[in-house]
């Protein structure tokens, strides 16, 4: 195996996304552009939730008691900062409001244990970073520039560790004095996410940088999620794994996508990738979904509908007719013949094949969608069917 020492890196790789690199090239190089999709709803809350975290790790040198009291202030404080973020991009929704979708009472089964922890931490006190660049904060790459090994003082909160080595740049969650060496913890806000194999690539991620970069030996990881931490071993295995994914990242730009895989559904770049598209077209023709939020093809048809909105009767490439219902009366230019493509919508009726689920007979709006390729007035829109 090559040592990946004399790669050139472009642009550092976040260790949050070399998982996929194993999964699809391709959406591993997208994640590290800007021309992605809108984040999910699930996305946001996880932006919220860590600046939440790191927010009240600023306020350790608090009490238990005005750490856990200042919680709901700090939760609303970012979901306000995460909002006006998104909506300096162009695919906000104004009409999607995080205040109805990510509500403190629901929020606060998350935030109080979080804050609970984090009281338990005494010392040392976090580093704050700089404040994320507008483009950042949005979801935007950042520019490529040189990184140089670097490691925040340890233990600590919100570490930043970067390794010229392996090309690698991040913020570790927490890194903890363990008996036999740092352990490197990764906090997930959901439970399916902390139990996920990227979580765990995560994780083994930050702890190969840490340790290339000088930080010193790391024993295990931690995966924290809401209902706790759990350990895994960091091991020679585990190194290997990460250089071996590394391998691939490193080819990722001449490597072809892999459509075909769960990771489709969800990909932030599958609006413009053409693998996707000609495999889920010809999934559709045979009955089967693909990502059944997806939608693209000719309108045969718009009619007005109830509350301020048009169903819109849309011929696919494949021939069978698909219903966007929900296309707000706001966005003009939608016509007869007019080609639109919509991601992110929401089935509305689904068909069933054999007793299993097959393609949708119509889809609506979600909260968070879009649709490119449209006339100027589309280009927020984000239904289709
Ligand atoms: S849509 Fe699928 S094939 Fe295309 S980049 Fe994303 S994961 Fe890869």
């Amino acid at each position: 195996m090559a040592s990946p020492s004399n790669l050139t890196m472009v642009r550092p790789i976040h260790p949050s996304t070399l998982y996929w690199a194993a999964v699809c090239p391709r959406r591993f190089v997208g994640m590290h552009g800007d021309n992605q999709l809108p984040p999910t709803l699930a996305a946001v809350r996880g932006r919220i939730l860590h600046a939440v975290r790191e927010d009240l790790a600023a306020q350790l040198d608090r009490s238990s008691k005005a750490l856990r009291t200042a919680a709901e202030a700090v939760f609303l404080a970012a979901r306000t900062r995460e909002q006006n973020r998104l909506e300096q991009r162009s695919w906000w929704m104004e009409w999607f409001d995080l205040g109805e979708h990510l509500p403190w009472n629901e929020a606060r089964s998350v935030v109080l244990p979080m804050a609970n922890r984090l009281a338990g931490i005494t010392s040392p006190a976090p580093r704050r970073r700089a404040a994320p660049t507008q483009a950042g904060a949005a979801g935007a790459a950042e520019p490529d520039f040189p990184i140089s090994n670097h490691v925040d003082p340890l233990p600590g909160i919100e570490v930043l560790v970067a390794c010229a080595d392996l090309g690698l740049r991040g913020v570790v969650d927490e890194v903890r004095q363990g008996a036999d060496g740092w352990i490197v913890v990764e906090m997930k806000t959901t439970e399916r996410a902390a139990g996920g194999e990227a979580a765990k690539i995560q994780a083994y991620t930050y702890a190969m940088a840490l340790e290339r970069a000088g930080g010193g030996s790391v024993s295990h990881c931690e995966i924290l999620g809401p209902r706790g931490p759990f350990e895994i071993p960091f091991d020679e295995d585990a190194r290997r794994c990460i250089m071996e994914l590394l391998e691939v990242a490193q080819q990722a730009d001449e490597t072809e996508a892999s459509p075909g895989t769960s990771a489709c559904g969800g990909c932030p770049v599958r609006d413009s990738c053409t693998a996707y598209r000609d495999w889920t077209e010809r999934q559709w023709a045979e009955g089967w979904p693909v990502a059944e939020s997806d939608v693209w093809g000719d309108v045969d048809s718009v009619v007005p509908a109830e509350d301020e909105t048009f169903t819109v009767d849309l011929a696919k490439p494949d021939g069978a007719r698909a219903l966007v219902r929900g296309v707000p009366l706001t966005r003009p230019g939608l016509d007869a013949g007019a080609a639109i493509e919509a991601f992110g919508l929401r089935p509305t009726g689904t068909q069933r094949l054999h007793g299993a689920p097959a393609a949708p007979t119509a889809l609506h709006e979600r909260p968070v969608g879009v649709a490119r390729g449209l006339p100027p007035a589309w280009g927020a829109f984000w239904q289709l069917r």
